[in-house]
């Protein structure tokens, strides 16, 4: 079964605003198993949307449409796909209802305007599907020649939850088999060597597939099967999991799609009963913001430290100022200073220190830009280790938060 999207609004022709639905699609559909071999963007014109809706149509089973399902003029998704489908619009007195209701909630001093009951007129056929989270309903057409239109409001807060309560289902009812998968994520090894070493996986692979993708300073797995139910899915799937732990042992920090990195430092502190504490100097506090994205992070994380000059490195971390002199604040013993002082000052059972030049200025032939060491102290004993990035500032400081993260669970 073949999907293909097309994406309706000047604005994302013009670059105004960026295709973020078409990503989200794109990759839900590859988990559904579904294949999607084109993707178009087309401006809110009649003629070209009748042009791009028929093309699509004449070459997939199934086109979905995002966008310009709205109240206004220019809002043209229904109306074009109704004609190509040969079908009226008529009003739908439930969706009508709905809109209604919706206005009645938000007690909006405005009166609802008249065009607004435009949402509510549907081609005739049509599967209505609600929306919970603004007026314009989705709708389901399917073609006397076993072809489906299926149009989607453009907001992402209205499109994504519409498409994975009842869009999503929809789509899985038409396949024979279900599409089932798990995700293994790897840290501590770089993406050209984790790709390496599942080549040969990768390559006799049918059912399951094996497909790597990189994030920043980590190696993620998606394991997908096909099959009838979850258990035979499960059962297809057990050799490749029990192969991927085979090849990357303790590097692997879950097998839960839903767990972060942070998330599963924070837990095995927890299970360890231990503190954590940090002292950053280039990171700025963004290794302490990412581990307070995690839920409960106060079980573990009581204070830390941001300590971007050498002052405020003696000061707060006790760092010796012959150190600093005689090493600079960029060098394996100042970061290593850090993450014992740190500890020492929070009493925490575990610190992580960073320290670099994350550029774009500040290199020199010896210190370049993209130098980071991350200390890692735990029960008092450190350990520290030298990186190179060769990112943007940014990038660097994102890249030296993962290797702090992957230093501790080391
Ligand atoms: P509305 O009732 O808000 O007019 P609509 O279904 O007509 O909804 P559009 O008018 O096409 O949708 O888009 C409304 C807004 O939704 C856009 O301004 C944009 O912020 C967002 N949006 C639309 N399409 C996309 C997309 N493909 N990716 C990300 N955001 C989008
Ligand atoms: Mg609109």
């Amino acid at each position: 079964m073949t999907v293909e999207l097309i994406s309706v609004g000047t604005e994302i022709l013009l670059g105004n605003i960026v295709n973020t639905n078409a990503a989200y699609l794109a990759e839900k559909l590859a988990m559904l198993g579904l294949s999607c071999y084109h993707q178009s963007v087309v401006g809110d014109n009649e003629e070209r949307l009748e042009d791009a809706i028929r093309l699509a149509l004449d070459r997939s089973d199934i086109v979905i449409l995002g966008g310009g399902l709205g109240p206004t003029k220019d809002d043209l998704t229904k109306e074009v796909t109704a004609k190509v489908f040969g079908r009226e619009l008529q009003e739908d007195a439930h969706t009508r209802e709905r809109i209604q209701e919706y206005f009645d909630r938000l007690q909006r001093k405005n009166p609802i305007t008249e065009n607004n009951w435009k949402q509510a007129m549907v081609p005739e056929g049509a599967v209505v599907v609600d929306n919970h989270n603004g007026t314009a309903p989705g709708l389901i057409l399917e073609g006397e020649n076993g072809k489906t239109a299926i149009l989607l409001p453009g907001p992402p807060n209205e499109m994504i939850p519409m498409f994975d309560r009842d869009i999503a289902p929809y789509l899985n009812r038409l396949q024979p088999e279900g599409i089932y998968s798990k995700m293994v994520k790897v840290c501590s090894v770089g993406e050209s060597r984790a790709e390496t070493m599942v080549k040969d996986l990768m390559e006799q692979q049918s059912n399951p597939t094996l497909a790597p993708y990189a994030k920043t300073g980590e190696v993620h797995f998606r394991v997908t099967a096909k099959a009838a139910d979850e258990e035979s899915a499960d059962a297809l799937m057990q050799p490749m999991l029990e192969e991927l732990s085979r090849r990357f042992g303790k590097n692997i920090y879950t097998m839960d799609e839903n767990v972060t990195l942070e998330e599963a430092v924070i837990l095995l502190l927890k299970e360890k009963g231990m503190t954590l504490t940090t002292a950053e100097s280039c990171t700025g506090g963004l290794l302490a913001g990412q581990l307070m994205n995690v839920p409960g992070a106060s079980a573990v994380y009581e204070e830390g430290y941001i300590t971007y000059s050498n002052a405020a490195k003696e000061k707060l971390l006790g760092v010796k100022h012959e150190t600093l002199e005689q090493y600079g604040a960029v060098s394996y013993e100042t970061a290593s200073e850090m993450a014992v002082g740190a500890a020492k000052a929070a009493g925490a059972d575990a610190a992580l220190s960073v320290t670099g030049i994350a550029g774009p200025d500040g290199g020199t032939k010896d210190k370049p830009v993209g130098l980071v060491y991350v200390g890692c102290c735990v029960n008092g004993r450190v350990r520290t280790e030298e990186f190179h990035f060769t990112g943007n500032r940014r990038k660097n400081r994102d890249y030296a938060v993962v290797r702090a993260l992957t230093l501790l669970r080391e």
